[in-house]
Parts: C-alpha cells; structure tokens; sequence
C-alpha cells in the first residue's frame, strides 16, 4: 500500500477514547449503494459529506440541544449563520418579520438591509414591551426574533408576553439566547419556538472557536431550517466544534463564577465616584426589574454596562489605565473579562442622536465579566474608574 492510499490505516480499538476525536475528513466511503440508501433514507447512522454534516457537528448539536430541552439542534459556521439560517430559511418575500430593536449588530443589519433587499417586510420595535410586537403584527407575519437581553444596554425581553402575542398570531417565536444562555433561561420552556446562539461567546467560552447553535422542538421549522443552511453552507469546521464541545464541558462553573463576578462588579462600580449609572438585571432599580424577575430570577448574567461622567476624554483615560490587566474587545464571553466601548465599536455606525435615544453615551462601556478573582477585578476597574474622574 503506498503511503498515499486512501485505505485508511486507522487501528482497530477495543477501548474506546473518553474525548471526542476530532473527525476532519470531508467525506466518508461506504460499502456500497445499498449502505448509502440506508444513510439517505434515514434508516442507518452515517456521514456522506461534511458539508452536509459530520460527528463533530453532531455531538455539539446534540450537547448543546440537551442543554437547551431541544429536540433537535444544528451547528453553523457562527453565530450570524445561525440567525441567517432562520431568517431566510424560514421566510420568503412578501412574508414580514418583526424584531427587537436592540438586536445584535449584525441581526440588525440584517433585517434592516438584508431581508428588505429580498422583498421581505421588517417592524423594529422594544422588545421589552409585548404590547409593541402586537401593535406591529401584520397578516403577513411570519416571524418575531428577539433576544433575552439586550446589548449593550441590557433591557430584558418581554419573553412571556411576546410567546403569547406569537402564538396567537401563528407566528414562530425566535429568540437569541446568547447572552443569558440556558444556565440561566430555556426559551423553549417559556413559549419560544427557536432558539439562537452565538456559541462563539460563553458555550465555547476560549475566544478560539467560531460556531452557532439553532434548536427546537418543532420538527417541520427544522426540516426547513436544516437542508437552508446545508444549501448555503453554513456548516462548521470540524475542529472548530471540537473545540467548543471542550469549552462546553466547564461551561456551567464558568458561568457561576463570571455570574458571581459580574454581580460583585455591578455592586462595587455602583458606589464609584465619576459612574453615572450601571446597568445589571438583578438590580432592583433596573428599569426591567418586573421583567428580570420573573425570566431571571436571581440570575443576573456575565455582562455588566456602565456609564462614566466625563464622555470621551475620560473613556479614553479609563480604557488607558486598565491597559494590560483587562482586554479592551469587542467581544463577549471569554474566560478573562473584556471590555468594550459600544460607541466606538458596534454601535459606531449609529448617529450620535440615535445612540443617545438607546441611552449610549460617549462614557458608555460594556463589560463581559470573567472568571478571575473578583477582588482584583474590583481593584482594576477601581482604578480605570479613577483615571477617568482625572
Ligand atoms: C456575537 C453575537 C452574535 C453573532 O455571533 P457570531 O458567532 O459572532 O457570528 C449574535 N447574537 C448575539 C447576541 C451575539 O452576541
């Protein structure tokens, strides 16, 4: 056999590995026809082609599914495959969606220019009020997206109500899950139809992996889903899942203590001298409180926002002297704290006015809290905070 013969020389094994191995190859050889119509009619386990799926897909699917009461769950290539994957996999042109006006960048761009483009009607609206999503059904609708909480901003969905107004209304209910994950709420349990995730951020946890998660118990959503995505190859890398599949295993104590984290750091920033306002939804005074409640219990989640007095020069001095001890990125979920400045990031694109009107100023910044030490968290951010007060 030369060394490059596609025989495999993999060995037989009677014990079997505790890890997952990472399955790379992009396609897979059968006995023959026979065995292939078994795999496509569904009556046998088996891989054709890794676009079309491959046991690293798999098994993320399925952990992430049993984390989430879902049925049936899908991994994407990222977080944006997956919101695409429902969007256009489920709606056609004439159709209308409705979404929360503080959704993901992306999401927003999304229904504001993607869908629109395609002939397909979108209504923005708070999603923190069920009354709004009513007042914006249409005959035509066909979807609602939302997301638990909201960035960077951290208004709390209106989950409960919004799942009424949907059913009603016959329209599916998808919701973003991304920020509070199933740690803290299911949203199948509570009357969503679909649910979303980012598994870039807290699920994978390491900031090495980027992948998203679709799931629900409706089998005739993810059959439309599902052949969607395979068609636009949204598919994920193998290894990335792998990796994720890795991160999920501590995810639960990741959570708690990032949780535990951001709550200690909401209470310490809250007593600083130069912080106009925190942002964190177990706060009593937070303006979602008869929400938070009820969806969150005592669960307040990884992400904390907070504005300082002084705008920009004193964003500028706040991010300098934290530099070297907390990241300033623009992303969410890693095991470290990151920091990012929405201003002058993801809500850059949005005029001053329109920023000021979702209550982002230039002193605004969100934190994604970690699992270091929450005493030296606290000593940081009492530091960057005093750079900034000058
Ligand atoms: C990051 C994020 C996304 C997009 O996920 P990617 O993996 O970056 O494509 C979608 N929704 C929310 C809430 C996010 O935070």
């Amino acid at each position: 056999m030369s060394g490059s013969s596609r025989r495999s020389a993999w060995p037989g094994s009677v014990t079997q590995p505790l890890t997952s191995p990472i399955q790379p190859s992009v396609v897979y050889t059968a006995d023959g026809p026979a065995a292939l119509d078994r795999v496509y009619e569904g009556e046998a386990t088996g891989f054709t082609y890794a676009r079309e799926g491959h046991p690293n897909a798999t098994v993320l699917a399925r952990r992430i599914a049993t984390m989430e009461g879902a049925g049936q769950g899908l991994v994407t290539g990222s977080g944006m495959a997956a919101v695409g994957a429902v969007l256009l996999g489920l709606c056609r042109a004439g159709d209308h969606v409705i979404g929360g006006n503080q959704l993901y960048g992306r999401s927003l761009r999304m229904m504001g220019e993607d869908l629109p483009r395609l002939g397909i009607a979108t209504s923005l609206v708070d999603a923190s009020d069920a009354s709004a999503v009513k007042a914006a059904l249409r005959p035509e609708t066909r979807l609602i997206l939302i997301e638990t909480v909201s960035n960077p901003t951290i208004r709390i969905a209106d989950l409960a109500g919004i799942a009424e107004v949907a059913r009603a209304a016959g329209a599916p209910l998808a919701v973003d899950n991304t920020f509070t994950t199933p740690r803290a709420v299911q949203p199948l349990a509570r009357g969503a139809d679909i649910v979303i995730h980012s598994v870039t951020k807290l699920l994978a946890g390491h900031s090495d992996a980027t992948l998203g998660w679709v799931g629900t118990n409706d089998a005739d959503l993810m059959a439309r889903i599902e052949p969607f995505a395979v068609t636009m190859g949204l598919t994920p890398s193998p290894f990335d899942c792998w990796l994720a599949e890795r991160g999920l295993l501590s995810f639960e104590l990741r959570y708690d203590r990032a949780e535990a984290n951001a709550a200690a750091l909401a209470g310490a920033l809250r007593q600083m001298h130069g912080v106009a306002r925190v942002f964190y939804p177990t706060d009593p005074g937070h303006p979602d409180a008869a929400l938070a409640r009820p969806l969150l219990g005592n669960r307040g989640s990884h992400m904390v926002s907070f504005e300082i007095e002084g705008g920009r020069p004193a964003a500028e001095r706040l991010v300098g002297a934290l530099a070297g001890e907390i990241a300033f990125a623009p992303t969410l979920g890693d095991i470290s704290t990151t920091l990012s400045h929405p201003p002058s990031s993801s809500h850059r694109g949005l005029s001053p006015a329109a920023r000021a009107a979702i209550g982002i100023s230039d002193g605004f910044f969100r934190v994604s809290a970690g699992c270091e030490e929450a005493g030296a968290l606290i000593e940081a951010f009492r530091k960057g905070v005093a750079a900034a007060a000058g």
